[in-house]
């Protein structure tokens, strides 16, 4: 443990022994995994760093931020607008929801069939392991699907500082007006908390800021589809990781660099498996820090992820907000229109998904789709019946995966994307 932090990890309340056994297996985790990649753009070197100063660095800024009278948002999931906290001069950070952790107690709290991602939220702040939640002045959760939202019931009696935020289960007239009531809601809760009333200027500039982020990323989505492929699918998706919480203009500019050697790798024809290795593209359930089991089983299985149908990914970052309006109501528009095209699988009917998936196989030159659905997760789950159905039915070899956080399922998972695999050749 970094005797330079401790004092700030106390200061948040962290329980210090049980938050260094997550850093170590955090740290252990990263060892095997990245650190073993070969072929890495030097690139690379900042979101490892990154990764090294999660706890560390990050939370030290994150503090003088506070300290410079900024506030902290936390959220968990892609419908909480960046734009509109960063018009606020407020930071936000997606709330890691990647592990398990302190089960045993979560389990009190929560149904055993909930699904990961929304155990791993309560294990964090149960074990008391999380920097980022506990630096966070609000949190923000959403109604999505129904394990989140009743959850949140749960929640709210283990922080003082929830605000829930509805979100539309159809994209139906109606549905856009709620988007628009509870993004008008949100506003005047983030001018709340900060002091910082809105204009026009102010959004602008956040969603000049918020754009600049997905535009790199869309550069980078653009530039994997190359052949051969010049960024490994885990290396992609820890950019992909790494932006729900680092400063974002320091993290444009590092995608941007990344981009600037890809380019030179495509010129080169330097992929980081020979030309002809299958290519997966991985759809469903988001994939949070530090949840690399999947991605890392198929690309040591000899085949490289090309795209990510997720909200850790092409999902979360699809459309750009208009910035051309004037005055405030005009980008708030514009901010609901893009998040309304969020095609997340609480939305019912959901077509547009299935259209999403369609295009990236074809866009990504993909030989097959992996289809990732957490265990319990309903939404996900259900869908990706149609979704594997849709896709055979167009001859798009497609392998429905089910699994959790633990690593118990390795050795079987690695058995079925290998034979996966195989198949496509
Ligand atoms: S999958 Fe749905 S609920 Fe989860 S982060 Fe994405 S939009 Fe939010
Ligand atoms: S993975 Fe599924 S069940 Fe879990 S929070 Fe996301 S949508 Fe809900």
């Amino acid at each position: 443990m970094s005797e330079d932090y401790k004092d700030m990890w106390k200061s948040l309340g962290l329980n210090l022994e049980a938050h260094d056994m997550l850093l170590k297996a955090l740290g252990k985790g990263y060892q095997d995994i990245y650190m073993t990649q070969q072929n890495r753009p030097a690139g690379m070197g900042y979101f490892d760093f990154v990764m090294s100063e999660v706890h560390g660095l990050r939370i030290k800024e994150l503090i003088d931020e506070k300290r410079a009278g900024r506030k902290v948002i936390g959220s968990f999931c892609v419908f909480v607008p960046e734009e509109i906290v960063l018009a606020a001069d407020a930071v936000l950070v997606g709330l890691c929801t990647g592990a398990d952790f302190a089960m045993e107690d979560v389990e009190k709290l929560l149904p055993r069939n909930t699904c990961s991602l929304i155990k791993s939220a309560f294990g964090f702040k149960l074990g008391k392991v999380c920097p980022y939640l506990e630096s966070a002045d609000m949190i923000v959760g959403e109604n999505t699907c129904d394990g989140k939202k009743k959850s949140y019931e749960t929640l709210n009696d283990l922080v003082s500082n929830l605000y829930v935020m509805d979100i539309p289960q159809m994209k139906s007239i109606k549905g856009r007006d709620l988007l628009k009531a509870e993004y008008m809601r949100f506003k005047n809760a983030v001018e709340e908390l900060t002091g910082i009333t809105i204009n026009s200027a102010r959004l602008k500039k956040g969603i000049e800021i918020v754009n600049n982020k997905r535009k790199a990323i869309h550069k980078l989505s653009i530039l994997r589809k190359a052949e051969p492929v010049p960024l490994s699918g885990l290396d992609a998706l820890l950019i992909n990781q790494v932006f729900f919480y680092d400063e974002p203009i320091r993290f444009t500019e590092s995608v941007n660099k990344v981009c600037d050697e890809l380019e030179m790798r495509i010129r080169k024809e330097e992929g980081v498996l020979p030309k002809g290795a299958s290519r997966i593209l991985i759809s469903g359930c988001p994939m949070a820090l530090p949840n690399w089991k999947l991605p890392w089983l198929i690309e040591t299985s000899g085949a490289v992820i090309v795209g990510e149908e997720s909200c850790v990914g092409e999902r979360g970052i699809k459309n750009l907000t208009d910035n051309s309006g004037n005055t405030v109501e005009e980008l708030m528009e514009a901010i609901i229109d893009r998040y309304f095209k969020v095609n997340c699988a609480i939305f019912t009917p959901n077509q547009d998904r299935l259209k999403d998936i369609e295009e990236m196989v074809k866009t990504c030159q993909a030989d097959g789709v992996i289809h990732y659905g957490l265990q319990f997760c309903q939404p996900y789950l259900m869908e990706s019946i149609s979704v594997e159905k849709a896709l055979e039915a167009k001859n798009i070899p497609t392998l429905r995966i089910e699994t959790d956080y633990s690593m118990e399922d390795v050795e079987q998972l690695r058995t079925r994307v290998e034979a996966f695999i195989e198949l496509i050749k």
